[in-house]
C-alpha cells in the first residue's frame, strides 16, 4: 500500500473506532514551543506541576520518545455531554463526567496501531494519552485539526474545543496535513470570563490562578479568601463562553463518557455530606478517583 492510501486508511480506521477527528503531522523539533515553555517555566506559571520541568528534551523532540520517529497521528474524541449538571449546582469539568477517558482513548489507539500492523506494514509505534511528555495540543494543531485559542485550548473549526486528545508516534512517513488558520480574531470572551484572571494575556495561562489547576493538581490547603466560583473539579468557564462551542459543540456518542444519573441529580448538600466510603464506590475508574476524597472536600469548602 502506498503512503497516500495508508494515510487515508488510518484516518478511516480512526473514525471507525470512534474518534471524531484524525490528522497527521511530520515529526520535528518543536523549537518555538521549547522557547515558549522555557519562559513559562521560568515565570513559575506551572505552579507546583514540577513534572512540567522534567523530560524537557523529550517533550520538545519526539525522536527521543521513539527512535527514528517520522510521523505523529493526532486523534480527537468529543466529550461534550447531552446531560449537563445544572448551572446553579457545584460543577465538574465535563471531561470528568464519566469514566476515566485515558483507558477509553488508549484502547482505541491500540486498535489503530493493530490495524496498521495487520495491513502488513513494518512499523514501530507508541501511543500516548497524557502518558508521556507529549505536547498534544501542538501536535493536533500541526496535524491540521484546529488552532490553539486564547484560552489555550485546541479549537476545532465548526466543532469547538470539547475534545480529548491522543497521539500515535510512528517510524514511517505518511502524508501530512496542513495547520488551519487561527480564528480567534478580536474575540476576548474567554479572557473576560475567567473569574480568577488566570488568562493573564491571550494564549498565556498562569496555572497558579487557574481553578482547573487549583482543584485538581494543587495539594496544600487553600488560602482563606480563595473563591472557586462553584467549581469543585476542573473548570470549563473559558470553554463554555467560547463562541465556537456555543455555536458548534455537539453531543458526544461515547457511552462511557456519560454522567451517572445519580451524580447528575446530586445536590450541593449531597456533595457536602459525601463520605469517604461512598466517594470510593461512586467514583471508581473516574477522573475524580485520581483526586483524593480529602482534596474534593477541600474544594467543596471553597466553592
Ligand atoms: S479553566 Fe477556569 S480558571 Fe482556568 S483559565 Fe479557564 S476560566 Fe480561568
Ligand atoms: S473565547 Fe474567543 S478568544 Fe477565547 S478561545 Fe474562543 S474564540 Fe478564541
Amino acid at each position: 500500500m502506498n503512503i497516500e492510501d495508508l494515510s487515508i486508511a488510518i484516518k478511516q480506521k480512526a473514525k471507525e473506532v470512534g474518534f471524531s477527528f484524525c490528522g497527521i503531522s511530520k515529526v520535528e523539533m518543536l523549537q518555538n514551543e521549547a522557547d515558549f515553555l522555557k519562559v513559562w517555566l521560568k515565570n513559575n506559571y506551572h505552579a507546583e506541576m514540577h513534572y512540567m520541568e522534567n523530560y524537557f528534551e523529550k517533550r520538545t523532540n519526539p525522536v527521543l520518545l521513539l527512535e527514528n520517529a517520522k510521523s505523529v497521528i493526532s486523534v480527537l474524541l468529543n466529550y461534550y455531554p447531552e446531560d449537563k449538571i445544572d448551572k446553579n449546582k457545584y460543577q465538574l469539568a465535563k471531561y470528568a463526567y464519566g469514566k476515566d477517558y485515558h483507558y477509553i482513548i488508549k484502547s482505541k489507539l491500540i486498535e489503530v496501531i493493530e490495524f496498521i500492523k495487520l495491513i502488513g506494514i513494518e512499523v514501530n509505534a507508541r501511543n500516548f494519552c497524557d502518558s508521556a511528555p507529549v505536547m498534544d495540543k501542538v501536535w493536533a494543531q500541526k496535524s491540521g485539526l484546529g488552532w490553539i485559542g486564547k484560552n489555550t485550548c485546541l479549537i476545532v473549526p465548526k466543532a469547538g474545543s470539547f475534545f480529548l486528545i491522543g497521539e500515535i508516534l510512528l517510524d514511517i512517513d505518511l502524508i501530512y496535513d496542513k495547520p488551519v488558520e487561527n480564528k480567534c480574531g478580536s474575540c476576548t470572551r474567554c479572557i473576560d470570563a475567567c473569574p480568577t484572571n488566570a488568562l493573564i494575556a491571550p494564549y498565556l495561562l498562569d496555572a497558579r490562578k487557574c481553578i482547573s489547576y487549583l482543584t485538581i493538581e494543587h495539594k496544600p490547603e487553600f488560602d482563606e479568601d480563595l473563591d472557586l466560583h462553584n467549581q469543585i473539579f476542573g473548570c470549563d468557564i473559558c470553554q463554555d463562553v467560547c463562541p465556537w462551542n456555543i455555536k458548534f459543540a455537539k453531543q458526544h456518542s461515547t457511552n462511557e463518557l456519560d454522567i451517572d444519573k445519580n451524580l447528575l441529580n446530586f445536590t450541593n448538600e449531597d456533595w457536602q455530606k459525601l463520605e469517604k466510603k461512598e466517594f470510593k464506590a461512586f467514583f471508581k475508574n473516574t477522573a475524580l478517583e485520581r483526586t483524593t476524597f480529602e482534596r474534593l472536600k477541600r474544594n467543596i469548602s471553597k466553592a
